[in-house]
């Protein structure tokens, strides 16, 4: 067989010369990801060398069960791509226990959940339109039909309401409670929310999906040692492959009487045999390599830039006029609420899209309009920074963002107008900070 970088490029070759159609449709992709500049949240880029792992050939291996623990003949070879991903994300996030298998956070967390409760169990969540989950107890969810969910909120001032927190635990003690949201743009203390659990014998379960680049590098607290377990996708900050990954902290060892079995043991046979079956191999792969990268100093400093970024984004946000949430940001996340713009989030989110610049519509504390409109937009740094802007080039976007919300003619709440000289403009600048900051390592020549 050819070497993987021989294998590569063959293999783009026979889809290139036997399907144009679908090569086009990723080739247009491809470009809209060049020439725009994403500030969605949940997006980062994913590394050339982690996506090489995807188009392997261990996507052929059937391997139910874990390294050295199979169902299936023809593991040997794949037991230490699937150990090497557990080794680094243990050694990544200093964690005693990982499972590498769930195959996106909404599985992680879903596995979790059946691990530790049973039907009709309470579970205390952060509630949905204040920045929380689906899977974190929501009646349209498995996790709130199948539990019975309990939420709390924030605060008047956007924080977490942790007086809200220890009253809701004491009055309906949930067996779990989940911290850990989708749209908090301040830091989450995991040492008060398990000082709550513990106050009702509940477990904790931190999902730290959003802000796991952050944590890795040292730049927002771990919860791995406050929660008994710990959840998070890889494809957000950790820029890896779509997948989840489970883990445990100084509690993987305590015996669970529920279960009779350890947490660790419970969380893998909540993952195989009870939630999913074979895993996907090329993703652990993919994984394993995401892990290696973000343990290297070259992504601290680009998360430490995303901090930067996004600090500054909110500060000249702030000084154009606009509100910021909380009135700034301790990670990666600036929510904006348009309330004082008066357009809606759907309709800021669209003009902003028509010259190149990509967020999304997010509710914000108090809004009256229904989810899929909202009266505000998140705006996320990760990606922006792995291109290379700083809080220069934040500082240019804050102002093309103010010139679109102040010149925009909303129409009814879902649409919008916007002068062709402006946008043209607009775009020019957009393309301007595109080209001069291409997609990481995408080409030869590509910064580092
Ligand atoms: C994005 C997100 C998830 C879901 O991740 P998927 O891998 O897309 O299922 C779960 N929890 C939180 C807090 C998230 O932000």
């Amino acid at each position: 067989m050819l070497a993987t970088e021989d294998f590569a490029r063959h293999a783009a070759r026979l889809l290139a010369s036997e399907d144009e159609e679908l090569v086009t449709a990723i080739a247009c992709e491809n470009h809209r990801q060049q020439n725009s500049l994403m500030l969605v949240a949940s997006s980062s880029v994913t590394d050339p060398s982690v996506l090489a792992c995807l188009a392997t050939s261990s996507m052929n291996v059937t391997a139910e069960g874990y390294p050295g623990a199979r169902y299936h003949a023809g593991c040997e070879a794949i037991d230490p791509i699937e150990q090497l991903a557990i080794d680094r994300a243990r050694a990544l996030f200093g964690a005693r226990y990982a499972n590498v298998q769930a195959h996106s956070a909404t599985t992680a967390n879903y596995a979790v959940l059946s691990a530790v409760l049973n039907p009709g169990d309470v579970v205390l969540g952060m509630r949905l339109n204040h920045g929380g989950h689906l899977t974190h107890g929501y009646s349209v969810a498995y996790s709130g039909t199948y539990f019975t969910p309990v939420n709390y909120g924030l605060d008047d001032q956007g924080r977490i309401d942790y007086d809200e927190v220890a009253a809701l635990a004491a009055e309906h003690r949930p067996k779990l409670i989940i911290c850990g949201a989708t749209a908090y743009p301040r830091t989450v203390d995991f040492a008060r929310f398990r000082a709550i659990a513990d106050s009702v014998g509940a477990l904790l379960m931190a999902d730290i999906s959003h802000i796991a680049g952050l944590v890795a590098a040292g730049l927002h607290p771990s919860p791995v040692d406050h929660a008994h377990i710990t959840t998070t996708c890889t494809h957000k900050q950790l820029a890896g492959p779509r997948g989840g990954i489970i883990m445990s902290g100084r509690d993987a060892d305590t015996v669970l009487p529920a279960t009779g079995r350890t947490l660790a043991k419970t969380l893998d046979r909540a993952v195989f045999p009870f939630f999913q079956g074979a895993p996907i191999l090329p993703a652990i792969a993919a994984k394993a390599r995401a892990f290696a990268r973000a343990a290297t100093d070259e992504y601290r400093n680009t998360a430490q830039r995303i901090l930067d970024n996004s600090a500054a984004l909110a500060a000249e946000l702030t000084a154009l006029g606009h509100e910021v949430v909380t009135g700034g940001s301790d990670n990666h996340i600036v929510l904006l609420d348009l309330t004082r713009d008066n357009v809606s989030g759907m309709a800021a989110e669209r003009a902003l899209e028509s010259i190149g610049i990509v967020v999304n519509k997010n509710r914000v504390p108090g809004d009256t309009r229904p989810a899929a409109v909202t009266s505000g937009v998140r705006i996320g740094t990760n990606a922006v920074a792995q291109r290379g802007l700083g809080p220069r080039e934040m500082r240019v976007c804050a102002g093309i963002i103010h010139t679109v919300l102040t010149t925009m003619r909303p129409v009814g709440d879902r649409d919008f107008t916007l002068d062709e000289f402006t946008a043209a403009e607009l775009r020019a600048e957009v393309d301007k900070l595109t080209a001069e900051f291409p997609l990481p390592r995408y080409e030869p020549s590509g910064r580092p």
